[in-house]
């Protein structure tokens, strides 16, 4: 995100080095400093290429160190809200988890601009492997209460806010089933499928699926 010609921010570092590289030759000599979403390795990859600070949670760089991740690990951590206030803008930080323990989230309040981290996915299945469904609905509910122009979603391309009930609604939806087939008899495999066709889940993916049912309270 430019604050100004001179001022970048970089929220996520790319799934892998070569875009992390491309996203640093895009950006070089205006970073600011570098914001980590949270902790999964698609939104990490490029943290070691960038100089200067990398910020997150708390508990994502915990998450970092838990994955055994020692170069380009965040070396300013907040635990539960940070605000900066940069060219007369305040950029507000602000942890949540739910799709995961480490997730926060980036608001500008005078732009109305959100940037989601993976809370939203727009236009796929969300990687719910380390959901916790409850926190992650609600934290849905809370922000769509929020004075919001645009969401960036943490995959997928950016829109209002309905993108955060239309996600809201999407783990709601997988919640109930997962319960619903449970409660009916389905076994895992038959789980998968029947989840894979309702929520556009591709193969690469259903080791995902398996470990989300795991996630779904009973
Ligand atoms: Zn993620």
């Amino acid at each position: 995100m430019s604050i100004d010609d001179r001022s970048t921010i970089v929220i996520d570092t790319q799934a892998n080095e070569a875009q992390g590289r491309a996203l640093l030759a895009q950006v070089q000599g205006r970073v600011l400093f570098v914001f980590n979403t949270h902790e999964h390795g698609d939104h990490i990859a490029g943290n070691r290429l960038f100089a200067g600070p990398i910020i997150s949670s708390l508990q994502a760089k915990e998450a970092m160190l838990a994955e055994g991740m020692a170069d380009g690990l965040p070396n300013c951590c907040f635990s539960e809200q940070l605000r900066l206030q940069i060219a007369g803008e305040e950029i507000r930080m602000q942890h949540f988890g739910g799709h995961c323990p480490g997730l926060a989230i980036m608001y500008l309040p005078q732009s109305g601009l959100l940037f989601t981290g993976d809370l939203v996915f727009n236009g796929r299945a969300p990687w719910m492997g380390h959901a916790d469904f409850s926190r992650w609905i609600a934290v849905l509910e809370e922000l769509a209460t929020w004075d919001v122009q645009t969401v960036v979603p943490g995959h997928g391309c950016l829109g209002g806010k309905e993108l955060l009930l239309h996600q809201q609604e999407t783990l709601e939806n997988f919640v109930a089933d997962v319960q619903s087939w449970r409660n009916t008899g389905k076994g895992e495999a038959e789980m998968v499928e029947l989840a894979a066709a309702k929520y556009a889940v591709k193969p690469a993916w259903y080791d995902m699926l398996r470990l989300a049912f795991k996630r779904v309270p009973r």
